[in-house]
Protein backbone atom coordinates (compact mmCIF):
# COMPACT_ATOMS: atom_id res chain seq x y z
CA UNK A 1 0.00 0.00 0.00
CA UNK A 2 1.23 3.31 -1.11
CA UNK A 3 1.65 6.59 1.16
CA UNK A 4 -1.72 8.85 0.54
CA UNK A 5 -1.55 11.73 -1.78
CA UNK A 6 -0.54 14.97 -0.50
CA UNK A 7 -3.24 17.34 0.69
CA UNK A 8 -4.35 19.90 -1.93
CA UNK A 9 -4.15 23.53 -0.66
CA UNK A 10 -6.41 24.78 -3.29
CA UNK A 11 -6.13 28.56 -3.69
CA UNK A 12 -9.90 29.61 -4.30
CA UNK A 13 -11.05 28.88 -0.87
CA UNK A 14 -8.44 30.83 0.94
CA UNK A 15 -8.58 33.51 -1.32
CA UNK A 16 -12.62 33.90 -1.18
CA UNK A 17 -12.14 34.06 2.54
CA UNK A 18 -8.96 36.91 2.30
CA UNK A 19 -11.18 38.72 0.05
CA UNK A 20 -14.39 38.64 2.12
CA UNK A 21 -11.79 40.52 5.23
CA UNK A 22 -10.62 42.30 2.54
CA UNK A 23 -14.51 43.59 1.57
CA UNK A 24 -15.53 43.96 6.00
CA UNK A 25 -12.45 46.10 6.34
CA UNK A 26 -13.77 48.22 3.27
CA UNK A 27 -17.29 48.63 4.64
CA UNK A 28 -16.29 50.23 7.68
CA UNK A 29 -14.17 53.00 5.84
CA UNK A 30 -15.59 56.60 5.12
CA UNK A 31 -14.15 56.03 1.92
CA UNK A 32 -14.49 53.90 -1.06
CA UNK A 33 -10.95 52.19 -1.96
CA UNK A 34 -9.39 53.43 -5.41
CA UNK A 35 -6.55 51.72 -6.91
CA UNK A 36 -4.84 53.09 -10.17
CA UNK A 37 -2.82 50.34 -12.71
CA UNK A 38 -0.31 51.60 -14.65
CA UNK A 39 1.06 49.50 -17.82
CA UNK A 40 3.54 50.44 -20.08
CA UNK A 41 3.99 49.04 -23.63
CA UNK A 42 1.86 45.94 -25.16
CA UNK A 43 2.93 42.46 -22.93
CA UNK A 44 0.09 40.52 -23.53
CA UNK A 45 0.65 38.80 -20.15
CA UNK A 46 1.49 42.40 -17.99
CA UNK A 47 -2.27 43.02 -20.14
CA UNK A 48 -3.78 40.24 -18.86
CA UNK A 49 -2.28 40.14 -15.67
CA UNK A 50 -4.13 44.14 -14.96
CA UNK A 51 -7.10 43.41 -16.58
CA UNK A 52 -7.87 40.53 -13.97
CA UNK A 53 -6.87 42.71 -11.33
CA UNK A 54 -8.51 45.07 -12.51
CA UNK A 55 -11.45 43.25 -12.76
CA UNK A 56 -11.12 41.57 -9.18
CA UNK A 57 -11.03 45.05 -7.97
CA UNK A 58 -14.62 46.23 -9.66
CA UNK A 59 -15.93 43.24 -8.47
CA UNK A 60 -15.08 44.27 -4.39
CA UNK A 61 -16.65 47.26 -5.30
CA UNK A 62 -13.17 49.16 -5.23
CA UNK A 63 -12.43 52.12 -7.46
CA UNK A 64 -10.39 50.85 -10.24
CA UNK A 65 -8.56 53.00 -13.29
CA UNK A 66 -5.72 51.59 -15.77
CA UNK A 67 -3.47 53.51 -17.24
CA UNK A 68 -1.85 52.08 -20.87
CA UNK A 69 0.91 54.03 -21.60
CA UNK A 70 2.27 53.53 -25.00
CA UNK A 71 5.79 51.48 -25.54
CA UNK A 72 7.88 55.02 -26.55
CA UNK A 73 6.66 56.47 -23.18
CA UNK A 74 9.90 58.37 -21.41
CA UNK A 75 11.34 57.89 -18.15
CA UNK A 76 10.07 61.57 -17.16
CA UNK A 77 6.64 60.78 -18.26
CA UNK A 78 6.50 57.64 -16.29
CA UNK A 79 7.22 59.33 -12.81
CA UNK A 80 5.07 62.72 -13.76
CA UNK A 81 2.00 60.64 -14.37
CA UNK A 82 3.14 58.55 -10.80
CA UNK A 83 3.69 62.25 -9.34
CA UNK A 84 0.31 62.76 -10.00
CA UNK A 85 -1.36 60.06 -8.73
CA UNK A 86 0.71 60.47 -5.36
CA UNK A 87 -0.72 63.48 -4.85
CA UNK A 88 -4.47 62.71 -5.99
CA UNK A 89 -6.27 62.28 -2.98
CA UNK A 90 -8.99 60.04 -4.01
CA UNK A 91 -6.41 57.49 -5.08
CA UNK A 92 -5.03 54.75 -2.39
CA UNK A 93 -2.71 52.58 -4.03
CA UNK A 94 -0.88 52.40 -7.10
CA UNK A 95 0.61 49.45 -9.05
CA UNK A 96 3.18 49.51 -11.55
CA UNK A 97 2.90 46.28 -13.46
CA UNK A 98 6.19 44.91 -14.29
CA UNK A 99 8.24 44.25 -16.42
CA UNK A 100 8.24 47.32 -18.27
CA UNK A 101 9.94 47.79 -21.77
CA UNK A 102 13.90 47.67 -21.80
CA UNK A 103 14.27 51.24 -21.75
CA UNK A 104 12.52 52.03 -18.51
CA UNK A 105 14.35 51.92 -15.18
CA UNK A 106 11.79 50.12 -12.88
CA UNK A 107 13.39 50.88 -9.71
CA UNK A 108 14.30 54.59 -10.29
CA UNK A 109 10.33 54.44 -11.16
CA UNK A 110 9.07 52.14 -7.85
CA UNK A 111 10.82 54.90 -5.60
CA UNK A 112 8.78 57.64 -6.80
CA UNK A 113 6.04 56.30 -5.54
CA UNK A 114 4.61 57.63 -2.28
CA UNK A 115 5.24 54.44 0.04
CA UNK A 116 1.52 54.94 1.72
CA UNK A 117 0.32 54.07 -2.08
CA UNK A 118 2.47 51.17 -2.25
CA UNK A 119 -0.29 48.31 -2.68
CA UNK A 120 2.70 46.01 -4.45
CA UNK A 121 4.89 46.43 -1.77
CA UNK A 122 7.82 46.86 -3.25
CA UNK A 123 9.14 50.61 -2.59
CA UNK A 124 12.61 50.14 -0.82
CA UNK A 125 10.79 52.10 2.21
CA UNK A 126 8.22 48.68 2.17
CA UNK A 127 11.26 46.23 1.94
CA UNK A 128 12.46 48.16 4.44
CA UNK A 129 9.98 48.21 7.35
CA UNK A 130 9.56 44.30 6.08
CA UNK A 131 12.55 43.27 7.20
CA UNK A 132 12.93 45.31 10.10
CA UNK A 133 9.42 43.50 11.48
CA UNK A 134 7.71 46.78 11.44
CA UNK A 135 3.87 48.01 10.04
CA UNK A 136 3.79 48.10 6.17
CA UNK A 137 2.56 47.30 3.01
CA UNK A 138 3.81 43.67 1.89
CA UNK A 139 4.52 42.41 -1.40
CA UNK A 140 1.56 40.49 -2.76
CA UNK A 141 2.38 36.95 -3.87
CA UNK A 142 4.59 36.32 -0.36
CA UNK A 143 2.05 38.01 1.67
CA UNK A 144 -0.28 35.82 -0.21
CA UNK A 145 1.58 33.02 0.30
CA UNK A 146 1.46 33.60 4.55
CA UNK A 147 -2.53 33.70 4.06
CA UNK A 148 -2.70 30.77 2.66
CA UNK A 149 -0.76 28.95 5.18
CA UNK A 150 -2.93 30.52 7.68
CA UNK A 151 -6.02 29.34 5.99
CA UNK A 152 -5.05 25.91 6.08
CA UNK A 153 -4.03 26.29 9.78
CA UNK A 154 -0.47 25.14 9.11
CA UNK A 155 2.25 26.07 11.55
CA UNK A 156 4.76 28.34 10.54
CA UNK A 157 6.46 29.15 13.76
CA UNK A 158 9.26 26.75 15.16
CA UNK A 159 9.38 25.33 11.65
CA UNK A 160 12.11 25.21 9.31
CA UNK A 161 10.98 27.15 6.22
CA UNK A 162 13.49 26.63 3.12
CA UNK A 163 12.53 29.10 0.36
CA UNK A 164 14.39 28.25 -3.27
CA UNK A 165 14.30 31.67 -4.68
CA UNK A 166 15.79 35.29 -4.49
CA UNK A 167 13.85 37.73 -5.96
CA UNK A 168 12.34 41.18 -4.78
CA UNK A 169 9.42 40.08 -5.82
CA UNK A 170 8.95 36.93 -4.09
CA UNK A 171 12.07 34.92 -2.17
CA UNK A 172 13.53 37.77 -0.30
CA UNK A 173 10.01 38.94 0.93
CA UNK A 174 8.70 35.95 1.70
CA UNK A 175 12.47 35.03 3.98
CA UNK A 176 11.24 38.70 5.84
CA UNK A 177 7.17 37.28 6.21
CA UNK A 178 8.60 34.32 7.21
CA UNK A 179 11.72 35.31 9.94
CA UNK A 180 8.66 37.77 11.41
CA UNK A 181 6.09 34.75 11.95
CA UNK A 182 8.78 32.85 13.91
CA UNK A 183 9.99 30.31 11.61
CA UNK A 184 13.51 29.17 10.47
CA UNK A 185 14.63 30.21 7.38
CA UNK A 186 16.73 29.41 4.83
CA UNK A 187 17.12 30.47 1.23
CA UNK A 188 18.29 28.75 -1.73
CA UNK A 189 18.89 30.25 -4.70
CA UNK A 190 20.54 29.77 -8.43
CA UNK A 191 24.14 29.47 -6.96
CA UNK A 192 23.37 27.20 -4.08
CA UNK A 193 25.06 23.62 -4.80
CA UNK A 194 23.06 20.58 -4.28
CA UNK A 195 19.69 22.07 -3.83
CA UNK A 196 18.11 18.82 -2.72
CA UNK A 197 20.44 18.43 0.33
CA UNK A 198 19.10 21.85 1.65
CA UNK A 199 15.25 20.91 0.61
CA UNK A 200 15.33 18.01 2.17
CA UNK A 201 15.76 19.87 5.50
CA UNK A 202 12.60 21.23 5.07
CA UNK A 203 9.28 21.62 7.08
CA UNK A 204 7.94 23.97 4.81
CA UNK A 205 9.34 24.25 1.36
CA UNK A 206 8.31 27.13 -0.55
CA UNK A 207 9.47 27.04 -4.28
CA UNK A 208 9.36 30.46 -6.77
CA UNK A 209 12.31 29.93 -8.92
CA UNK A 210 10.79 29.99 -12.35
CA UNK A 211 12.08 26.58 -13.90
CA UNK A 212 9.69 23.81 -14.40
CA UNK A 213 9.48 21.02 -12.29
CA UNK A 214 13.19 21.96 -10.64
CA UNK A 215 11.60 19.90 -7.12
CA UNK A 216 11.47 16.72 -7.98
CA UNK A 217 10.28 13.70 -5.31
CA UNK A 218 13.96 12.91 -3.62
CA UNK A 219 14.32 15.98 -2.84
CA UNK A 220 11.21 16.36 -0.61
CA UNK A 221 11.17 15.76 3.07
CA UNK A 222 8.14 13.02 3.82
CA UNK A 223 5.04 14.67 4.99
CA UNK A 224 6.65 18.46 4.27
CA UNK A 225 4.35 20.95 3.19
CA UNK A 226 5.07 22.20 -0.21
CA UNK A 227 4.17 25.74 -1.50
CA UNK A 228 4.97 25.98 -5.44
CA UNK A 229 4.68 29.82 -6.32
CA UNK A 230 6.31 28.73 -9.83
CA UNK A 231 4.01 29.82 -13.09
CA UNK A 232 6.36 28.21 -16.32
CA UNK A 233 4.63 28.26 -19.67
CA UNK A 234 5.24 24.76 -21.49
CA UNK A 235 4.47 24.78 -25.42
CA UNK A 236 1.83 21.19 -25.50
CA UNK A 237 1.83 18.94 -28.73
CA UNK A 238 -1.72 21.33 -30.06
CA UNK A 239 0.97 24.14 -30.33
CA UNK A 240 -0.89 25.98 -26.90
CA UNK A 241 0.61 26.28 -23.70
CA UNK A 242 -0.14 24.84 -20.45
CA UNK A 243 0.62 26.20 -17.04
CA UNK A 244 3.27 23.93 -14.63
CA UNK A 245 4.90 24.65 -11.45
CA UNK A 246 8.50 24.47 -9.96
CA UNK A 247 7.28 21.40 -8.15
CA UNK A 248 7.47 18.05 -10.15
CA UNK A 249 3.50 16.91 -10.04
CA UNK A 250 5.07 13.40 -8.30
CA UNK A 251 5.89 15.23 -5.04
CA UNK A 252 2.31 14.69 -4.18
CA UNK A 253 3.48 11.11 -3.37
CA UNK A 254 5.60 12.22 -0.58
CA UNK A 255 4.67 15.90 0.72
CA UNK A 256 1.98 16.31 3.91
CA UNK A 257 0.10 19.02 1.51
CA UNK A 258 0.41 20.43 -1.63
CA UNK A 259 -0.36 23.90 -3.71
CA UNK A 260 -1.60 23.24 -7.45
CA UNK A 261 -0.91 24.89 -10.30
CA UNK A 262 -2.73 26.43 -11.49
CA UNK A 263 -5.26 27.24 -8.78
CA UNK A 264 -2.72 27.64 -6.02
CA UNK A 265 -0.93 30.52 -4.92
CA UNK A 266 -2.02 32.54 -8.30
CA UNK A 267 -5.60 33.44 -6.69
CA UNK A 268 -3.83 34.59 -3.21
CA UNK A 269 -1.89 37.17 -5.01
CA UNK A 270 -4.90 38.84 -6.52
CA UNK A 271 -6.73 39.18 -3.24
CA UNK A 272 -3.90 40.20 -1.12
CA UNK A 273 -3.74 43.29 -3.36
CA UNK A 274 -7.31 44.01 -3.05
CA UNK A 275 -6.39 43.25 0.96
CA UNK A 276 -3.66 45.71 0.59
CA UNK A 277 -5.44 48.49 -1.31
CA UNK A 278 -8.79 48.69 1.77
CA UNK A 279 -5.69 49.02 4.07
CA UNK A 280 -3.80 51.57 2.16
CA UNK A 281 -7.07 53.32 1.55
CA UNK A 282 -7.82 53.10 5.67
CA UNK A 283 -4.19 53.90 6.45
CA UNK A 284 -4.46 57.34 3.98
CA UNK A 285 -8.32 57.81 5.81
CA UNK A 286 -7.20 57.73 9.36
CA UNK A 287 -4.08 60.44 9.18
CA UNK A 288 -6.92 63.04 7.14
CA UNK A 289 -9.38 61.88 10.39
CA UNK A 290 -6.23 62.71 12.77
CA UNK A 291 -5.43 65.87 10.72
CA UNK A 292 -9.07 66.81 11.34
CA UNK A 293 -8.93 66.31 14.47
CA UNK A 294 -6.06 67.71 15.80
CA UNK A 295 -7.11 71.11 14.23
CA UNK A 296 -10.52 70.61 15.83
CA UNK A 297 -9.09 70.57 19.13
CA UNK A 298 -6.46 73.43 18.23
CA UNK A 299 -10.04 75.22 17.65
CA UNK A 300 -11.30 74.89 20.76
CA UNK A 301 -8.58 75.11 23.11
CA UNK A 302 -8.43 71.83 24.58
CA UNK A 303 -4.75 70.62 25.83
P1 LIG B 1 13.08 35.50 -10.78
O1 LIG B 1 13.53 34.94 -12.07
O2 LIG B 1 13.17 36.96 -10.54
O3 LIG B 1 13.85 34.78 -9.60
C1 LIG B 1 14.06 33.39 -9.61
C2 LIG B 1 14.93 33.01 -8.44
O4 LIG B 1 15.06 31.59 -8.42
C3 LIG B 1 16.33 33.59 -8.49
O5 LIG B 1 16.64 34.13 -7.22
C4 LIG B 1 17.24 32.40 -8.82
O6 LIG B 1 18.47 32.49 -8.14
C5 LIG B 1 16.43 31.21 -8.34
N1 LIG B 1 16.63 30.06 -9.21
C6 LIG B 1 16.43 29.97 -10.55
N2 LIG B 1 16.76 28.76 -11.00
C7 LIG B 1 17.18 28.04 -9.93
C8 LIG B 1 17.68 26.74 -9.77
N3 LIG B 1 17.80 25.92 -10.81
N4 LIG B 1 18.01 26.34 -8.53
C9 LIG B 1 17.89 27.16 -7.47
N5 LIG B 1 17.43 28.43 -7.58
C10 LIG B 1 17.09 28.86 -8.80
O7 LIG B 1 11.57 34.99 -10.61
P2 LIG B 1 10.38 35.50 -9.62
O8 LIG B 1 9.84 36.79 -10.09
O9 LIG B 1 10.81 35.36 -8.20
O10 LIG B 1 9.30 34.38 -9.93
C11 LIG B 1 9.56 33.01 -9.66
C12 LIG B 1 8.44 32.17 -10.23
O11 LIG B 1 7.24 32.51 -9.57
C13 LIG B 1 8.16 32.40 -11.72
O12 LIG B 1 7.76 31.17 -12.30
C14 LIG B 1 7.02 33.36 -11.72
O13 LIG B 1 6.23 33.26 -12.88
C15 LIG B 1 6.27 32.90 -10.51
N6 LIG B 1 5.45 33.94 -9.89
C16 LIG B 1 4.18 33.59 -9.56
C17 LIG B 1 3.36 34.51 -8.94
C18 LIG B 1 1.99 34.10 -8.55
O14 LIG B 1 1.12 34.93 -8.39
N7 LIG B 1 1.74 32.81 -8.33
C19 LIG B 1 3.80 35.81 -8.69
C20 LIG B 1 5.12 36.14 -9.01
C21 LIG B 1 5.93 35.18 -9.61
Amino acid sequence: SGRAEARTLAGPPAAAELLARAAALAATLPVTPSIAFIRVGDDPASESYVRGKAKKAVELGLHSHVYALPDDTTQADLHALIGTLNADNGVHGVLLQLPLPAHLNADAALACLDPRKDVDGLHPVSAGLLWQGQPGLRPCTPAGVMALLDHYRLPVAGQHAVIVGRSALVGRPLAGLLLNADATVTVAHRATPDLGTVTRRADLLIVAAGHAHLITPDMVRPGATVIDVGINRVPTEGGKARLTGDVHPDVAGVAGALTPVPGGVGPMTVAQLMMNTVQAAQNQTAQVQATQNQTGQNQVGQP
